[in-house]
Parts: C-alpha cells; structure tokens; sequence
C-alpha cells in the first residue's frame, strides 16, 4: 500500500466509503454513483464484512477499486485477529458466519490491512485516531480529546454509520457537530469526519452512504444512494443470519 501510495498522483477528488459490511448492492450502486460524479481515487475506512450476505464480492471489489483500505473491528474479528466476546450476539452470529464462508485468499488481505494510516495529508482510521478498532467518535468530548492524536487537518473515521463533520474549536472549545449536507461545504480549519456507512445505515435513512473530499477545493460534500434493500434481505435470510440485522437494513437504524 505504501509504495503503491508513493507512485501515484496526489488525487484531488476522492470517495470515501466505509462500512460496508458485506452488502454488494449497496455497493455496487454506491460505485456506480461515484462513477457519475467522477472522482480520482476511492478511500475505505474499514469493516468490508459482517452483517450482510456477500463479504467474498465485497472484499474483491474494495481490494481492486481503492487506493486505501483499512481494517475494522469486524474484518479483524472475521480473521481471528481480533476478540469477539465484546460483538453483541447478532454481530456474533453474523461474524462467524463470515467467517465460515470468505476464502483464506480473502483472510489474508484483510489481515494485510492497516487501522490506522495517513496518506495525502489526511489521517485515517476506522474508529477514531487514537483507539482506531474499537472508539466511537460521536460526542464532542471524544472528538476534542482525539483532536490532539492526529497531526492532519482533517482525519476521516467510521465504525458509528453516522454521518458527521466535527469541526475544531480554538482555545479548547468543544468542537462542533454539523451534518454532511448533499451541497459541498468548504471545511474551514480541523475536522474529524465520517461519511457515513454504506452498508448498513444508523441515521435513519436506509440509503447507503458516503462521502466526496475534494482536496484540492478543500470541500465535503455527502452522497446517499439508493439501492434494493428487499433483494439484500432475502440474501440474508437464505443465509441465515439474524433477523434483528435484516430488519434494521429498511430501517436505516
Ligand atoms: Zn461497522
């Protein structure tokens, strides 16, 4: 990744997906929107698998369309890297059969993915810069004291499936939460930002999720696309996993 990174042109328009937790038609309409919007590189902050019914296309995709990739929590604990006692039982139930159906081939690479990396002058991490498996940064008090374990302006995160900006504050302030708006907004100073998640929404919006920095214009703008939900469903019963997860996805909760 790292060579492959330094050979490369600095991009100024990037997709940034994240949690996609092995949902292949949210992902393959989220790919196709990207490629109406037209963007150099794509960004993935992580949990590829778990959840859904097609890790095995999922991680074929991520690992031939993106420039970076991290691990998250559920990638690291379908490989056996991780602990998954603390996974509630429906995660659980989804893990192990993740698990029991992605090829040692699929193992591997996950297991080849870094949590944490910084490329282009962005920091980026699944959960947040300083515990990047397992933090959530959803509070201002967890963003002001991760502000300080990052060196960037901005660190892009997911692992939450909820899409935010929190934007730094002088002299210690709290930060502030805005929302991701579908218009770009210019990112004025530090900012931890999370696109949001594609696979399996929890903002109450069931469409799938993303993001598209333009680093060059310093602007973020958020994308939601739509996909068949009800086709994703029926996948995930023929395979069995739990139904709590197949009746959030309509929900986007
Ligand atoms: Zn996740």
């Amino acid at each position: 990744m790292e060579t492959m990174a330094s050979a490369r042109l600095p991009p100024m328009r990037v997709a940034v997906v994240s949690d996609i937790h092995s949902n292949l038609l949210a992902l393959e309409a989220v790919l196709d929107d990207v490629g109406k919007v037209g963007v150099d590189e794509i960004w993935c902050l992580g949990d590829i698998v778990g959840y859904g019914p097609e890790p095995s296309a999922c991680i074929d995709i991520i690992r031939h369309r993106c420039a970076i990739s991290l691990a998250g929590n559920h990638d690291l604990g379908a490989i056996g890297s991780i602990s998954i006692d603390d996974f509630n039982p429906h995660a659980l139930a989804a893990n192990i059969w993740t698990s029991s159906v992605i090829s040692d081939t699929d193992k591997m690479w996950l297991g080849s993915l870094p949590t944490l990396t910084l490329v282009n002058g962005v920091t980026m991490a699944h959960g947040s810069p300083r515990e990047p498996v397992w933090e959530y940064v959803f509070s201002s008090r967890v963003a002001l004291e991760n502000f300080d374990n990052f060196g960037t302006n901005w660190c892009l995160v997911g692992h939450s499936h909820t899409p935010l900006v929190i934007v730094e504050q002088k002299h210690s302030v709290l930060p502030k939460t805005l929302p991701i708006s579908l218009e770009p907004i210019t990112l004025h100073g530090r900012a931890i930002i999370n696109p949001g998640s594609v696979g399996q929404p929890r903002d109450g919006d069931p469409r799938a999720s993303y993001a598209i920095l333009n680093l060059e214009r310093q602007t973020l703008a958020h994308r939601r696309v739509a996909y068949d939900v009800k086709s994703v469903q029926e996948q995930m019963l023929v395979a069995s996993l739990p139904p709590y997860l197949i009746d959030r996805l309509e929900l986007g909760r």
